[in-house]
C-alpha cells in the first residue's frame, strides 16, 4: 500500500492525477473507521495520499471586502470551534464543538466531512445555510460547485477520479446565525436530525438547512420563504404565529427514514422543535 504524504498542492494533486483513484486521506477519522470496520477495500495496490501537510488545505483567509472566508479543506474542526474562526462562521463553530471529541477534532477536516458526506455531517448543514462553494482541483484546472450540488446522495458528491477538495469559500453573512443536533445524548454523538439557521439582515433573508433527515442535506425553502416575508425586518421581531408555522414547513422539507437512531416520525418532530428553537434565538 503505497502512501505519499504529499508537501504542496502541487505535488498533492500530480500523484492524484498519475493515480486518480488513489485514496485520498485527511484526518483519516471516517477514513480508518471504514477501514478497521472494512467497510472500505484495502489491498497492497491501493494508492494513498495523505494531504494532511498540505499547506495550501491548512490555511484559511479573509476576504471583509468582499465578506468571503476561504477555507482550506484541510483546516480541522479544532480550528474552527476555536477564535478567531468561531466569531467569523459561528454556526459553523456551534458545529464544529459538536463533532465527536477534541481528539476527534484535532485531526477531523471540513474537507473530510464534505468527502465522506453523510446526511449527519455536522459542518454540512451550515455550509448548506450560507450558501457555501466548494472549490475541486486537479491536474486539469479547477472548478467550483454550489456545497449542494456538491452532495449528491448518501455519502455520494460530485467529486470525479483526480480530484481534490482544496477549499471552501463560505460568504459571511450580516444576522444571527446557529446550529442545533438532536442525538441520543449531548456529545459524543451522530445526529438524529441537525438544523442551521442563518439570517441575513441586508438581504432580508432567512435561511433553514436540515441534517440527518434526507438522503443529504436539503434546505427547508418554503419555510425560509415563509419567515423572510412575515418578519418585522425593520423592529427585528417575530410574531408570535411565525413560529409554529415555521417549525410545521421546516419539518414538511424532511423526507427521513426509520434506523437504528431514531424513527421518521420522531426525526420530523425533532426537526420541527429544532427549527422552531433557532428562529425564537434568532430573534430573542
Ligand atoms: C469517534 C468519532 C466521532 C465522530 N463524530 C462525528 C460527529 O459528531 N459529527 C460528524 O459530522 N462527524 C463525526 N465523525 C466523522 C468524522 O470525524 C468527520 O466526518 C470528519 O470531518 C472527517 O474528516 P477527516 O479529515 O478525518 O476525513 P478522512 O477520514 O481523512 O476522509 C473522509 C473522506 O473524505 C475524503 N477526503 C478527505 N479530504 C479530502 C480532500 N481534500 N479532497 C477529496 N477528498 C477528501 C477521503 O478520501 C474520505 O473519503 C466522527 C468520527 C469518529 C471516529
Amino acid at each position: 500500500m503505497p502512501v505519499l504524504v504529499a508537501q504542496s498542492l502541487d505535488a498533492a494533486l500530480s500523484a492524484l492525477g498519475d493515480h486518480p483513484d488513489a485514496l485520498v486521506l485527511a484526518g483519516g477519522t471516517d477514513v480508518m473507521v471504514e477501514i478497521n470496520e472494512q467497510h472500505r477495500q484495502v489491498s497492497a495496490e491501493l494508492d494513498v495520499g495523505a494531504v494532511n501537510r498540505v499547506p495550501e488545505l491548512r490555511s484559511w483567509t479573509v476576504d471583509q471586502a468582499a465578506r468571503r472566508l476561504h477555507l482550506g479543506a484541510g483546516v480541522t474542526y479544532g480550528e474552527v470551534e476555536s477564535e478567531p474562526l468561531a466569531s467569523l462562521v459561528p454556526a459553523l463553530a456551534q458545529a464544529a464543538r459538536t463533532v465527536g471529541s477534541p481528539q476527534i477534532r484535532a485531526a477531523a477536516t471540513v474537507g473530510g466531512n464534505l468527502g465522506t458526506c453523510s446526511p449527519a455531517g455536522d459542518g454540512l448543514p451550515v455550509l448548506a445555510a450560507l450558501d457555501a462553494t466548494v472549490t475541486l482541483a486537479s491536474t486539469s484546472g479547477e472548478r467550483t460547485l454550489p456545497v449542494s450540488e456538491f452532495m449528491v446522495g448518501v455519502k455520494r458528491t460530485a467529486l470525479r477520479p483526480g480530484e481534490l477538495i482544496t477549499a471552501v469559500e463560505v460568504p459571511l453573512l450580516d444576522g444571527w446565525q446557529g446550529y442545533a443536533k438532536v442525538g441520543v445524548r449531548n456529545a459524543m454523538v451522530i445526529a438524529i436530525a441537525g438544523a442551521c439557521l442563518a439570517t441575513d439582515r441586508p438581504s432580508r433573508s432567512v435561511r433553514l438547512a436540515l441534517g440527518s433527515v434526507a438522503p443529504t442535506v436539503v434546505r427547508a425553502g418554503a419555510a425560509e420563504q415563509f419567515a423572510a416575508a412575515a418578519i418585522d425586518w425593520e423592529h427585528h421581531a417575530l410574531p408570535d404565529d411565525v413560529v409554529e408555522e415555521f417549525g410545521r414547513l421546516a419539518a414538511a422539507a424532511s423526507s427521513p427514514i426509520d434506523d437504528h437512531r431514531a424513527t421518521a416520525a420522531y426525526r420530523r418532530h425533532a426537526v420541527a422543535v429544532l427549527a422552531r428553537r433557532l428562529l425564537t434565538r434568532a430573534f430573542s
